[in-house]
């Protein structure tokens, strides 16, 4: 079979592989479209400290069951997508509800979806694997792993109900948080959703799906100032844009601000930005050893709070899922483009300038 196979950093090749056989109770899925997502990116440039090279990209897919393994409550013919991780269901992390902290659950993460066929290892066929109702889409289906992750983050702050939210970073994630947090109707219950970015052709679609977008522009930092330079700039109604004050928190007015760009220098501001007892959520991963300097004076005299969210539980796995049969995500506009797994290449380019959110991949 071909598999799109990362041999070190920015070395990519489709290369011929052996198919892999389900030992018990695994399942082999024939791939019918893979995602594009900035994760695989990230793994071919830099690769990740706990998954070797060499490494079939790829993880957000739907597929067919080929074959079975012995034990394994599958058969082929089922359509299917999955989320990429295996919760043990024993360790203190797993019992407390935090499958997405269990320290095994990513020993054989499912990656390989750029591939004609992708091994299901057992814990993730056990956990993770989910068959789709006809009424889902190939591409709605291949959404379930990143949605999942936005669920997770949203289930775990209180702010959601209310209030003003902004969004940092202008990706496939920033949008189905836009999605969620506007619902279907568009109404929002009266709440204000700002999406935040530096690329031009990102802010566009955001402007195309209804969205208020600010700018984000790193001309404007100063590393010599002594106070923090604005880097946001708002439009509430253009052509006249408002500079909102970063400083002590005056102007500052979102309830929520969400990150997904992972940008310490974006990162240190956005205390600053959020409203009285707002919280402000760490979406993005940073690399081991990242450090952020944030304004205590909004931790402390204005009860901000900084948290974080990572991946998701299979309880996530379900909402998103739930979240996909009801149609709360326009998948179209997220999942434009189809290409064959040869033309790798024009995908990920159409991705990296910005033409495209994701692009899905047919072997
Ligand atoms: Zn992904
Ligand atoms: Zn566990």
């Amino acid at each position: 079979m071909r598999a799109l196979v990362s041999e070190g950093p920015e070395r990519l090749a489709l290369r011929e592989v052996a198919t892999p056989r389900p030992g018990p109770e695994e399942v082999l899925v024939r791939v019918v479209v893979a995602l594009t997502c900035a994760t695989d990116f990230k793994l071919a440039r830099r690769g990740h400290p706990k998954i070797p090279f060499p490494l079939t990209l790829g993880h957000e897919f739907a597929g067919v069951v080929e074959a079975a393994g012995p034990g394994a409550p599958f058969a082929p013919g089922e359509r299917v997508t999955s989320a990429v991780s295996g919760p043990c269901g024993r360790c203190d992390d797993c019992r407390a509800g935090r499958e997405n902290l269990c320290a095994t659950a990513f020993e054989r993460p499912l990656f390989g979806a750029f591939a004609d066929f992708l091994l299901v290892p057992e814990r993730i066929v056990k956990n993770g694997l989910r068959r789709i109702p006809p009424v889902l889409s190939d591409e709605a289906a291949a959404l379930l792993d990143p949605l999942a992750s936005v669920v997770h983050a949203l289930n775990g702050v209180k702010a959601v109900d209310g209030g003003d939210v902004l969004i940092v970073g202008t990706g496939p994630i920033a949008a189905m948080l836009f999605f969620l947090l506007r619902g279907k109707e568009g109404g929002g219950a009266g709440r204000r959703v700002v999406v935040a970015g530096r690329r031009p052709e990102r802010l566009a679609f955001f402007e195309g799906i209804n969205s208020e977008v600010a700018r984000i522009d790193p001309s404007s930092r100063n590393p010599q100032a002594d106070a923090p330079h604005p880097l946001f700039t708002f439009k509430e109604n253009p052509p006249s844009p408002e500079r909102i004050e970063n400083k002590r928190g005056e102007g500052a007015k979102f309830s929520l601000i969400v990150d997904t760009t992972g940008d310490a220098d974006v990162i240190s501001e956005l205390p600053a930005l959020a409203a009285n007892g707002g919280t402000v959520l760490l979406f993005a991963g940073m690399p081991e050893g990242a450090r952020v300097s944030v304004d205590a004076y909004a931790v402390h005299y204005r009860e901000v709070s900084i948290t974080g969210s990572f991946h998701y539980t299979p309880r996530d796995v379900d909402a998103a899922f739930a979240l996909l049969v009801e149609g709360e995500i326009p998948v179209s506009s997220l999942v434009g483009e189809r290409r064959g797994l040869a033309q790798w290449r024009e995908a990920f380019d159409l991705v990296e300038r910005g033409i495209a959110m994701k692009v899905a991949l047919v072997p």
